[in-house]
């Protein structure tokens, strides 16, 4: 945000325009080999602003949006900055005063965990002056405060998970960063973002567990679905099933503290569903 004869210091305000009929965004830009990441700031808390030569971002922020498309970092100052691949800009542009205008102090189940990242916290803490928020309908407003609570309770269960499982559970394979933080009830089912109900998994066996290939019951034995066991044999495929049933172990591994296990009834519940 560097203006012609503007320098560091000298105390010059520039502003942004807003025209009538007219829409003003403040994009920022980052290059990789392949592609754009777009981070999208709140125009509206940037009307006036003073030399600033960059807007800093988490390179994790950029890294999940290559991932997996829109993504929201939540600033100290509660601004809510959306950055995506360039190609999602589209959706950018239909819901972008949605997005920034969320209020993330009332979009947050302040539930305690002892995992909260401190950027959250602070989010959370960070109160928006009540008339710079422009009128949403309540249905507006209901599905954006919807999907940022959502969206940051998912990475918190995420961060939390990947923290205290070394490895997958069910298989033990151990790789950097490749672990998925898997719920044992699904939140659709009325699961909770808790360690009670995480459950450390590589991507294979987070897909197998979650479509009931994989079972677990109470006590953490786990077994490959009977269900399934005739449907592979019929189709010239039972050897798949054998050598999938050699790699697992026998019960799940679980954190070294107790009260990050997941709970027997969590387990038995979903064992019970799906076998
Ligand atoms: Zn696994």
């Amino acid at each position: 945000m560097i203006f012609d004869g503007d320098q560091r210091g000298a105390g010059y305000r520039n502003t942004l325009r807003f025209m009538n009929g007219y829409r003003t965004l403040l994009l920022g830009f980052y290059s990789t080999a392949e592609n754009y990441v777009i981070a999208a700031y709140d125009p509206m808390r940037h009307r006036e602003y003073a030399y600033s030569k960059s807007l800093q971002l988490r390179q994790e922020s950029i890294d999940r949006a290559l991932k997996v498309g829109l993504t929201f970092q939540i600033r100290t100052n509660g601004e809510v900055v959306v950055i995506f691949p360039l190609d999602s800009i589209e959706e950018y542009l239909q819901y972008a005063e949605d997005y920034h205008q969320v209020n993330p102090r009332i979009t947050i189940d302040m539930q305690e965990t002892t995992t909260t990242s401190l950027n959250v916290k602070q989010a959370v803490n960070t109160t928006l002056i009540p008339e710079q928020l422009p009128q949403l309908t309540p249905q507006e407003r209901k599905r954006v405060v919807r999907e940022i609570g959502r969206y940051i309770r998912d990475r918190r269960f995420e961060e939390a998970i990947k923290r205290v499982y070394e490895r997958c559970a069910i298989c033990d394979f151990q790789y950097d960063d490749i672990i998925d933080a898997a719920h044992i009830v699904s939140v659709a089912d009325g699961g909770t973002d808790t360690y009670d109900n995480g459950l450390g998994l590589c991507p294979n066996c987070h897909r197998m567990y979650d479509r009931g290939l994989i079972l677990v019951d109470g006590s953490g034995k786990i077994y490959l679905n009977s269900r399934y066991v005739e449907g592979y044999a019929q189709s010239g495929r039972a050897g798949s099933l054998e050598s999938l049933g050699a790699t697992l172990r026998k019960f799940i591994w679980q954190p070294l503290i107790a009260e990050h296990h997941p709970s027997p009834e969590n387990l038995q519940r979903t064992f019970e569903a799906r076998r």
